[in-house]
């Protein structure tokens, strides 16, 4: 191996290596931390971040990126260099490239920010308080302004955000699939809603929070989660965070009188620590930019489809359906499996996002992508979110929020600085639709869950799909998978198939 691709390597190791440590403290503040802890917490987050950046704009990395011939339209560097280095090279510079554009003091101060912001988040969601979070919500996004013209000063602030997630999409990219996707859902929806609705009063009898947890344990364990490599705390918002190769957490939310919550953010949560689990770079590139996920979107593929295309189907739960009746005690006593597939598979226009059913869940995805470009852009006031979020919730769903802690207060992600992130979760289930469709022309997927042969669908996922890690790009990982580029047809084929055989049409 040339010296300079192994000096790099070595740096590189340094800066994830403190990312990862960021990455546990910042569990930590969402899981254990006194509440006294905060302000100190912000301090110690900063200071990591801002550690990790330093690490990240190390002037030899960007001499030894020179000196293998790497640069902005030859990222992957010289062309005799191995293909592993070559993909390692392609990742490191667009890292590289990017943080040096930051300075060091925006990094720390949008670190501290987000900290204080997200405990800001926390308490003004449970006050129902939008005015206390407004003055952090405000500064955050001054800062990502800030950083989006520090990036790429000739874009449009939120092509640049966007970008960060699922690399190569902008503003225009994303309309262009949402505007027919839209149109797709509203139509499905019109007509599940001429047909009578599915009885699901079955899902909010009381079910005692021990029970809850029991199932989330079962259910992880089962898909193939290394509870060896991870675990299972509660925070207000599930998440799935990477503190090492070893150690890939999860989290989720209790609702005594609404198991369904955690049982599919629990699923959901464990698609994503599976991906995580199974990036598999070559061992000289482990612990390196390699060892990550090709995207956002492309994770949100992998937890939505155990959550959706596994988690609510009848091959599924035709053979797991006596095991959560057992674990979960009288909660489902008298209610068959075709009741419970009806009633898990209910449409309902909803306030809550992370609860909505497949076909409205994209319909508040649109909502935010809106109101995100409308913050960005300067066209939307944060003192006029509630009311926007509010119009937009009669618009796209006809229901009125009663709240703010059920409306614009709901989501963790703006608290956190994520803006450009929830356009992913709606790609996600266009990628997971179309890999499905190539994961069935090599296995009998209906059949494997029929048998509770998870083990068979999750290594045809880890060889296609989290074994390359961010090796590829998101297009380039669909097109080797699937033989085409993204093409949400699949997602809405998909969904019309299923709710027609649900809602008799
Ligand atoms: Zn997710």
């Amino acid at each position: 191996m040339k010296p300079e691709l192994q000096n790099l390597i070595d740096l590189d190791r340094e800066r994830v290596l403190v990312a990862h440590i960021a990455s546990l403290l910042a569990w930590d503040q969402e899981t254990h931390m006194p509440p006294g802890a905060e302000e100190e917490r912000a301090e110690q987050l900063a200071w990591l971040e801002g550690s990790a950046h330093e690490k990240a704009v190390d002037p030899r990395i960007g001499e030894h990126l020179a000196a293998l011939g790497c640069s902005d339209s030859n990222p992957g560097g010289d062309p005799s260099l191995d293909p592993d280095a070559r993909a390692f090279l392609r990742v490191l510079y667009r890292t590289y490239a990017r943080e040096v554009k930051l300075p060091a003091d925006l990094v720390t101060e949008t670190a501290k920010a987000q900290s204080l912001g997200q405990s800001a988040w926390v308490r003004a969601r449970s006050e129902n308080d939008f005015s206390a979070f407004r003055p952090h919500l405000e500064r955050i996004l001054d800062l990502k302004r800030r950083a989006a013209a520090c990036l790429d000063p000739a874009k449009k602030p939120y092509d640049v955000l966007l970008d960060l997630f699922e690399p190569g999409s902008d503003e225009a990219q994303v309309r262009r699939v949402f505007d027919p996707l839209r149109k797709d859902l509203s139509s499905l929806l019109a007509r599940i809603r001429s047909r009578p609705q599915v009885d699901d009063s079955f899902l909010r009898k009381p079910c005692p929070k021990d029970a809850q947890t029991a199932a989330s344990r079962y259910f992880m364990e089962l898909l193939g989660y290394d509870l060896d490599r991870g675990r299972l705390d509660v925070t207000a918002h599930p998440f799935t965070t990477t503190v090492g190769r070893a150690d890939v957490r999860i989290t989720t939310r209790y609702d005594e009188g609404y198991f369904l919550s955690s049982l599919f953010s629990t699923i959901h949560e464990t698609g994503h620590a599976l991906y995580e689990q199974g990036v598999n770079p070559p061992a000289e590139y482990a612990g390196t930019c390699l060892a990550d996920g090709a995207s956002m979107g492309i994770h949100e593929s992998q937890s939505r489809m155990w959550e959706n295309v596994v988690g609510r189907s009848r091959p599924f739960w035709s053979r797991e359906y006596p095991a959560l009746r057992a674990v979960l005690g009288e909660v489902l006593s008298g209610v068959s499996l075709d009741a419970f597939l009806r009633g898990i598979n209910k449409v309902e226009p909803s306030l809550i996002r992370t609860e909505a059913d497949e076909v409205t869940y994209g319909l508040h995805i649109i909502l935010r992508f809106e109101m995100e470009a409308d913050l960005l852009s300067g066209r939307l006031a944060v003192q006029d979110v509630p009311a926007a979020w509010n119009a937009k919730t009669r618009d796209l769903l006809g229901i009125e929020p009663p709240s703010d802690a059920k409306g614009c207060l709901q989501d963790v992600h703006w608290s956190a600085g994520l803006f450009g992130y929830f356009p992913s979760y709606s790609l996600g289930n266009l990628y997971a639709a179309q890999f499905v469709q190539a994961l069935r022309k090599d296995l009998d997927l209906d059949g494997r869950l029929r048998e509770g042969d998870y083990a068979s669908v999750l290594g045809w996922l880890r060889k296609h799909i989290h074994a390359p890690g961010a090796a590829l790009l998101p297009n380039e990982l669909c097109e080797r998978v699937t033989g085409k580029p993204l093409d949400a047809a699949h997602f809405v084929d998909y969904l019309n198939r299923k709710y027609a055989e649900i809602y008799g049409f």
